[in-house]
């Protein structure tokens, strides 16, 4: 069964029941329709003032792209609970999944083992997937790693894949040679520019497309993008699946996420911060405290449909580019 997701969740569980992983976010924002997917939704009657990615996942499900889906209820989106009960109500299985706010770990095993059990699996056959994915896990993050401390490979490439292994494309195997034809194009760093300002990305994954271009055209090099690094779990002190998914910062506090975001700004030496956030979205309230807690300058743009850079957003992150250049 092709088993779609809201946001991350321990794929590890999917895959150990035997089923194929689709991150309907990946699915949504790669679909060559993306308009007519929310028109879709819009027409059905999603408020137009509703995040573009919930409208998107919505139609992505009712094309009949997954046999069912796991909705993340409580530590990723205030609007999933509701768009849950739509999904089921149009006759869709809706399996939910709770990351406790606390960071419980008894919470959060008990949440794991539910899942198995719904999925047809053990926590220990999901340990064991665990543990086959970490090499490909520590192949990405070597990847990471190289980018923003060696150049020889740009941010932006790494920073694709790591977006992936959210469902590992499906296939562990397919995204693994995907690994396999970056590493090879490795030493080959086409326009990277050594001397540019040195950009991290935060919040939820933007809409614009052409974002990291857009910071290259005007002097920077993006060399951190904090989401898509979470989604690739470089958690290798974590010593169980449990420990993996309590590491992982997007579903929990700002605080944690903060501290996270900190330690990588000071390791990759950034200089200045570009906090993305989506139209219609509760964790907007975020930026107040995140600007705050990041001590780096922090432009913060607002982004809606997919698509190019606004215009009215391409002046205001040239300028800070410039400010910081
Ligand atoms: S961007 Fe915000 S409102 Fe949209 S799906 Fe993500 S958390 Fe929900």
């Amino acid at each position: 069964m092709r088993i779609g997701f809201t946001t991350t969740i321990p794929v590890e569980v999917i895959l150990a029941a035997g089923h194929v992983p689709v991150d309907l976010n990946n699915l949504f924002i790669s679909a060559a329709d993306r308009n007519a997917l929310l028109a879709r939704a819009e027409k059905r009657g999603i408020p137009v003032s509703t995040c573009s990615w919930i409208k998107g996942i919505y139609a992505s499900v009712m094309a009949g792209e997954v046999d069912s889906v796991i909705a993340v209820v409580e530590g990723d989106c205030s609007n999933t609970s509701s768009l849950a009960e739509l999904l089921e109500h149009e006759g869709v299985r809706t399996i939910p999944f709770r990351y406790p706010r606390n960071r419980d770990r008894a919470a959060l095993r008990e949440q794991i083992e539910s899942l198995c059990q719904v999925l047809g699996t053990t926590i220990e056959q999901a340990e064991a997937r665990r543990n086959e994915l970490m090499p490909i896990r520590k192949r990405l993050d070597e990847l990471d790693r190289l980018s923003w401390s060696t150049h020889v490979i740009p941010y932006s490439k790494v920073r694709n894949l790591q977006l992936a292994s959210s469902d590992f494309l499906g296939s562990p195997m397919k995204f693994e040679a995907r690994l396999d034809t970056l590493e090879q194009a490795t030493g080959n760093a086409g326009r990277l520019k050594m001397h540019a300002a040195r950009i991290a990305i935060a919040g939820v994954p933007t809409s614009f497309d052409d974002l990291l271009e857009r910071v290259r055209d005007f002097g920077g090099e993006v060399m951190l993008d904090e989401m898509p690094r979470q989604f690739s779990m470089p958690f290798f002190d974590a010593e169980s699946i449990v420990d993996q998914y309590l590491a992982y910062t997007y579903p929990y506090d700002i605080f944690h996420r903060a501290r996270d975001l900190k330690e990588q700004i000071q390791r990759r030496r950034i200089h200045g911060l570009v906090h993305y956030i989506q139209a219609f979205c509760h964790r907007q309230i975020e930026d107040i405290v995140l600007r705050d807690l990041v001590e780096i300058p922090t432009l913060t743009i607002e982004g809606d449909r997919p698509g190019p850079l606004d215009q009215r957003s391409g002046v205001r992150l040239q300028a800070f580019l410039e400010m910081l250049t």
